[in-house]
């Protein structure tokens, strides 16, 4: 299989039906960049720019901040690269950033956490704006917010970004030749404020990781509740379906960048909700194009319809079944 794997490098992802997929990797260092050749991946769809964090002693300075990032975009050339601003706090706690009080929190993961702590150390978000903002001068760049709930904290996080923008541009520097920022959905509530988010953002990146967490409210590190809600359940699937339709016409780009898309059965399902740009773990990205070039988009979004509108008691059976039905 490997080898068929390796085969794909250079196909590009196409529907039976001739929709074009764009498959991107996740990454965090500097080293997974290696990745996008190795996999023939469209882009990064989902930079982590905490691991930088994670891995040093120190809060790395705006050299090495702007060194990395620059390395990145000139490694992906003109293949995208979405940056997520930092996601520390919660569970990736910093020994050099320390909390308010100090004390460790019952809920990491719906705490201080994420953009929470980037708003109000906002130092750290200016520092991280100004590395990207240089890094990419003369070039494209992609930011995104992690954890936002309220459509006012992308306007705050932008807000930061707008005045190191308004910065360089008084200091005469070249600056970035686009720049497309948008939010990671991973709190449910934002979903509830699409139509006041949309015409704010390019583009949208669901995270099924934490949002599986918070739409089930169980933490997706405990090990009795981490496997205990399926991917495929109505909740997620007609969540997902949701979005996409009040997005549709928005101009706003939805993709999904949470471990789901990178699992054979639940890429299709994301195929059969309109789901057409994923961002997975490179290992995934040979499998889900192998997939992709199996599927029939006009089956597979009638037979999700389907399954949503009545589920059957077992849609993951349901689902294994088709797609073996269909040798896929
Ligand atoms: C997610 O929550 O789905 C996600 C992609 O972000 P992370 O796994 O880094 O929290
Ligand atoms: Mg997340």
């Amino acid at each position: 299989r490997q080898a068929v794997y390796a085969g794909l490098r250079d196909v590009q992802p196409t529907t039976r039906d001739g929709t074009r997929i764009q498959v991107m990797i996740n990454a965090g260092l500097r080293d997974d960049v290696a990745n996008l050749n190795l996999t023939g991946a469209d882009g990064i769809g989902l930079f982590r720019t905490e691991f930088q964090f994670l891995v040093s002693a120190t809060l790395p300075q705006r050299e090495r901040q702007t060194r990395l990032y620059r390395d990145v975009i000139d490694a992906a050339g003109e293949r995208p690269v979405i940056f997520r601003t930092v996601d520390i706090g919660g569970d990736k706690t910093l020994p050099y950033l320390r909390h308010d009080d100090g004390e460790g929190e019952e809920n990491p993961a719906m705490g201080w956490r994420a953009l929470r702590v980037a708003l109000e150390r906002d130092g750290l978000l200016k520092v991280q704006a100004r590395s990207l903002l240089e890094a990419a001068a003369g070039r494209k760049l992609n930011v995104m917010f992690p954890m936002v709930a309220e459509p006012w904290e992308f306007d705050a996080a932008k807000a930061v970004f707008d005045n190191q923008l308004a910065y360089l541009r008084r200091r005469k520097k070249v600056l970035p030749e686009a720049i497309r920022y948008g939010v990671m959905l991973e709190v449910p509530a934002l979903a509830e404020q699409l139509d006041l988010l949309a015409p704010r953002i390019s583009f949208l990146s669901i995270g099924t990781n934490d949002l599986t967490q918070f739409l089930f409210a169980a933490d997706r590190a405990h090990p009795k509740l981490a496997e205990r809600y399926d991917w495929l359940s109505p909740a997620i699937l007609r969540f997902v379906r949701r979005v996409v339709r009040d997005l549709a016409g928005s101009g706003v780009d939805i993709s999904v960048c949470g471990e789901m898309g990178g699992r054979r059965l639940e890429a299709l399902a994301l195929l059969g909700l309109g789901i057409r740009r994923m961002s997975i773990t490179p290992a995934a990205v040979g499998p889900i194009k192998e997939l992709v070039g199996k599927v029939d988009l006009g089956e597979i979004t009638a037979a999700m319809e389907r399954w949503l509108s009545a589920p059957p008691p077992d849609l993951r059976a349901a689902l294994s079944a088709w797609a073996a039905e269909r040798d896929i």
